[in-house]
């Protein structure tokens, strides 16, 4: 049967004092709760020992704890770390934990599926169904830090490093999830993590941008580019290619001065799509002098539809353009390519593929 309690991560920190006066308890037993929920990563009542009995049996009364079922997870030989959840819906999810230099990122999902329809990316096939809530967002969280701390890995630290919203679904077509699950991640009283471990990825839709621009947190910034030519970037991604680039690289510049650091631009190179060179040297005239940063992304293939990334030649020759006009540019390998990594690829797998190609 559908469970249609409400998640007790669903819940703002700051909210769950007022909760628990409201059930006859002291209002500091909201911040002992918050800190189970953000800090000790509870998925069950049983372990918060510190809360008397009958409490806990009132809020599992009005409340889930647990939203993520852990479905299907794989290791890729680069150490990437892929898992398939589902939620209490049926619909399933994507979260990766890609190691870096020293730590690891984890890369989150933001919706069941995305609207924005881009023709090279796995997720877009389906379709949205919803935008997950905010506990179904921190509790990724919650089962990739468990992962690391029940698995470490032995080669690299195991400290969880920067959380990436780069997973499924579009994360400003989902603003409620987005904004709230940052406010709790980044709360003294919620997890205490720096804004500045936080990056938001996004294809730009318009009314998404207008709302950034009020994001109390300063947190990172990665715009999807993927094309120069505003032809060819509406046809690649039809519905956030209505924003005009030159508006959103605007946005990408605001956004840069106001917290200090580059915007990243992303940049994924399909082979006789968006890798001719004339295309590089047009996103470097855009880039240059601006404070931007590109990473370059060899397409992750996941279908019989053609398309496919350029050779190593090209995408080095494409960084080279952009490197001449000085704008800094990295090639950014995609991990975890025998483990189906890119964003809904496994997801697409595990239902069963429709093919779609390219208009
Ligand atoms: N909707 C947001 C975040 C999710 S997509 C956004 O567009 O940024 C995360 C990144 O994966 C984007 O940069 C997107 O361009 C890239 N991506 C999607 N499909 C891909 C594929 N098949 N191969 C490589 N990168 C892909």
């Amino acid at each position: 049967m559908l469970d249609t309690r409400p998640l007790l991560r669903d819940v703002l920190p700051e909210a769950l004092a007022p909760l628990l006066v409201q059930l006859g308890e002291p209002a500091w037993r909201g911040r002992q709760l918050s800190a189970w929920l953000h800090r000790s990563r509870a998925l069950q009542w049983e372990t918060m020992t510190d809360l008397p009995r009958a409490l806990r049996l009132r809020l599992a009364d009005a409340y889930d704890l647990q939203g993520l079922k852990a479905l299907e997870r794989r290791i890729s030989t680069d150490g990437t770390r892929k898992h398939l959840f589902e939620l209490r819906d049926g619909a399933t999810i994507e979260s990766v934990i890609i190691p870096m230099e020293g730590h690891f990122t984890f890369c989150l999902s933001s919706q069941v599926g995305c609207a924005m329809a881009c023709r090279f990316c796995a997720t877009a096939r389906g379709g949205l169904a919803r935008g997950l809530s905010m506990g179904e967002i921190l509790e990724q969280v919650v089962h990739l830090e468990r992962d690391l701390a029940a698995d470490p890995p032995t080669t690299r630290g195991q400290r969880a490093g920067n959380l990436v919203f780069m997973g499924m679904g579009e994360p400003l077509d989902n603003w409620e999830g987005l904004a709230g699950s940052i406010a709790t991640l980044t709360a003294a009283a919620g997890g205490g993590i720096s804004h500045r471990r936080i990056t938001i990825s996004t294809s730009g839709p318009r009314e998404g941008l207008r709302r950034l621009m009020r994001l109390p947190q300063s947190v990172g910034l990665t715009l999807s580019v993927n094309a120069a030519s505003p032809e060819l970037r509406r046809r690649l991604m039809p519905i956030p290619g209505r924003t005009p680039l030159p508006v959103l690289l605007r946005f990408g510049e605001r956004w840069a001065r106001r917290i200090h650091r580059k915007t990243t631009l992303g940049y994924v190179l399909i082979a006789g799509v968006n890798d001719d060179l004339a295309e590089a040297r047009l996103l470097a005239r855009l880039a240059a002098g601006r404070p931007f940063k590109v990473n370059l992304i060899p397409l992750n293939r996941f279908d019989d539809d053609g398309l496919a990334p350029p050779g190593v030649d090209r995408v080095l020759a494409f960084q080279q353009v952009l490197l001449q006009s000085g704008v800094q540019t990295f090639i950014r390998a995609s991990g975890g390519q025998d483990i189906d990594a890119a964003c809904g690829q496994l997801r697409r797998r595990r239902l069963g593929s429709r093919s779609g190609r390219l208009a």
